[in-house]
């Protein structure tokens, strides 16, 4: 048996969790490739216009996996840190069943039910249910993943938290989701030119996402969506150490247009710079908004020293 991962959207935040989980029980997976122009062309001939690109993303790397192997795994998350994930999440094995409906492809169904205690392990449970595995392998291999999964995260975070600290470079908070700046298409270049100009890109999501989302808290009490408030509280709790903002959108995306716009109100005293993605030009022209940016950032900086 052979287990299709496409790399979009949730892969981004759970990568170590799910390949861990499926090495433990020795089940062979094949990970769809890096993004490119290709991929999102063939994902966007299954969505609606209105799709945001990342969800034209995830179609586009099903699309690839479909003939590739037995299963694909579709994860359903519906809460994340006891808030709401977007809707998009939710959906989203209705939304492959349905646009995939003409192949005959199998699911292999990932599904986090509310705010159920042990809702991961209880999803991962179930899983093994369906594929007759048993309960006590399917346990060591989540215990397993999870650690894995947790030190990651946790290298990560302390990883920008030293470069915080230490860095003299100009720093920017790149607030993004998981699956926008890991994406080699999509955040990956405008890594690459924030490095190019100098500059210290750190990564909101990298940092830990309890932590965070109750940190976001003390600026809003009723956003609803769990990744964007993963966000805000990166902001909040590190706002004082980053010379910049910059927010990373997909068109069109709903908690982002929302999320945003509320970010650009309340931190009226942090240089900020919205920068909106889609499917046609991805970072074309992005570049050029970029350099002007950091060449306020450094002015900025020059002359708080004068
Ligand atoms: S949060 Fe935005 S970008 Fe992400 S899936 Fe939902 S609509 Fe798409």
């Amino acid at each position: 048996m052979i287990v299709g991962i496409p790399r979009a959207l949730l892969y981004y935040k759970n990568e170590k969790l799910w390949t861990k989980f499926f090495d433990e029980l020795g089940i062979d997976y094949i990970i769809s490739p890096e993004t490119n122009k290709e991929i999102i062309e063939n994902g966007s001939k299954y969505a609606i216009d209105e799709t945001c690109l990342p969800i034209k993303i995830f179609l586009g790397h099903v699309d690839y996996l479909k003939d590739k192997c037995d299963y694909i795994f579709i994860p359903r998350i519906e809460t994340a840190q006891d808030t709401e994930t977007c809707l998009n999440f939710r959906a989203q094995y209705d939304l492959i069943k349905n646009a995939f409906r003409k192949y005959d492809i199998k699911l292999l169904f990932y599904n986090e039910v509310g705010h159920k205690k042990h809702k991961e392990y209880k999803a991962f449970k179930k899983l093994c249910k369906y594929l007759k595995i048993k309960k006590s392998l399917g346990k060591y291999a989540y215990q397993m993943a999870k650690q894995t999964q947790l030190y990651y995260e946790l290298f990560r975070s302390e990883y920008q938290e030293n470069i915080l600290k230490n860095s003299k470079k100009i720093k920017v908070l790149v607030l993004a989701h998981a699956y926008n700046i890991g994406d080699k298409y999509v955040g990956e270049p405008i890594l690459n030119m924030l490095k190019k100009l100098n500059t210290e890109p750190i990564i909101a999501e990298y940092f830990d996402a309890k932590r965070c989302v109750k940190e976001s808290l003390k600026v809003s009490k009723t956003l609803p969506w769990s990744y964007n408030r993963h966000l805000l509280g990166a902001l909040e709790l590190y706002k004082n150490m980053v010379d910049g903002v910059i927010l990373i959108t997909t068109y069109p995306c709903g908690p982002d247009s929302m999320c945003d716009e509320m970010i650009v109100r309340h931190y009226k005293d942090i240089p900020i710079v919205t920068l909106t993605l889609d499917a046609q030009d991805a970072t074309a022209g992005i570049e050029t908004r970029l350099e002007s940016f950091i060449d306020i950032l450094n002015y900025k900086r020059k002359n708080s020293y004068e």
